[in-house]
């Protein structure tokens, strides 16, 4: 048998669901903030999964996936679930509750200058900033926990994109390369976005599953199924749940590349422009694309074209910007473009 979890006000014993809140902060008015969190406690030990979604308060896609599947799915097999599952849907809280006029914010409103980006501030720091302090409540849970597995949930709501698998460089057949194959359940629905800066972490295991909901979503988009599958398919791999892990044979492998520029640094996954004004992309999400390449234009008011973006490297559209016909200057990313690296 597996043992009592508790997290906030939800509580679990083995083969059971438990759902609650966990104080991160409080209002002026003294009202709690509260962040909700789901436990799924197997009958038998076994692996222990961690899940954030929505650090970034309006990236959804991940949250509703990963709802759906600790909501209608994996309540009716906790009796033959090894492992358990500590879902924290919308960790950023505030940042989802958002402004008044409806829809999540990216970070949170909480802090003045509502510049501080959750996913890049762990573990927090409890006398810091609002969203300083929501780190640092949310570690809390992390360090009780002691996860074997942290799967996080991201997408850029601005863009329209290819669905990816962000996760630390790994050899062929090691165990986080494994995990993140796992994600991947149908040939061509994401690719492996993989990074090697920072030290190898070998427990917990960790991946992120990003959606811009899917090649024509707009933007984020409100479809969470990728994400649901993947996370089904990932508990499948690490034996948590029955049935066959879905091993998809071909996965694409890209990585962002550094290009020096005359006047400084550039990164082929955060294309910005220069100039404001009206932004048409003039190729599609998985389109290949040359060096030099002109990929997009930026118009003024009368037609006129006053910046024309050109691809820094060799590689592939991972994702366009989607989220208004218009853009400032380095307002927000109008390209991510990676190169392919191996396809196996
Ligand atoms: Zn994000």
């Amino acid at each position: 048998m597996g043992e009592v979890l508790e997290f906030g006000t939800a509580k679990a014993g083995p083969g059971e669901r438990g759902t609650g809140y966990i104080k991160v902060g409080e209002l002026s008015d003294g009202a709690p903030v509260k962040m909700p969190v789901i436990i799924l406690n197997g009958k038998n030990p076994g692996p222990k999964m961690l899940i954030w979604a929505l650090e970034d308060g309006d990236e959804y896609p991940g949250a509703l996936g990963a709802l759906d599947a600790a909501n209608n799915v994996l309540p009716d097999m906790l009796d033959e679930m090894n492992g358990s599952m500590v879902l924290l849907p919308a960790t950023n809280i505030s940042a989802f509750r958002g402004n008044p006029f409806g829809g999540g914010t990216r970070n949170s409103p909480l802090d003045i200058d509502q510049g501080a980006r959750l996913p890049s501030i762990h573990p927090g720091n409890v006398y810091g900033k609002h969203t300083h302090q929501l780190a640092y409540h949310i570690n809390q849970v992390t360090e009780k926990y002691d996860p074997d597995v942290h799967i996080r949930y991201h997408g850029c709501k601005q863009m329209n994109g290819w669905d990816r698998v962000l996760y630390r460089k790994s050899p062929e057949g090691s165990a986080l390369d494994k995990l993140a194959r796992a994600c991947v359940t149908k040939p061509g629905e994401m690719c492996m976005l993989t990074f090697d800066r920072g030290e190898p972490v070998e427990r917990p295991l960790q991946v992120s599953m990003e959606s811009n909901g899917g090649d024509n979503g707009v933007g984020n988009g409100y479809n969470g199924d990728s994400m649901r599958d993947g996370l089904l398919n990932c508990m499948r791999h690490l034996k948590m749940i029955p049935g066959e892990e879905i091993v998809v044979d071909k996965i694409q492998y890209v990585g962002y590349k550094r290009v020096e520029k005359p006047e400084g640094m550039a990164s082929s996954g955060g294309i910005t422009t220069q100039k404001g004004g009206f932004f048409t992309s003039l190729v599609a999400v998985k389109d290949d694309v040359k060096a030099g390449q002109v990929v997009g234009v930026v118009k003024n008011f009368f037609g006129e074209v006053v910046e024309e973006v050109k691809s820094p490297i060799d590689g592939v559209v991972l994702s366009t910007y989607a989220e208004a016909p218009h853009i400032g200057s380095g307002q927000w990313r109008v390209f991510a473009i990676a190169a392919r690296t191996e396809y196996r």
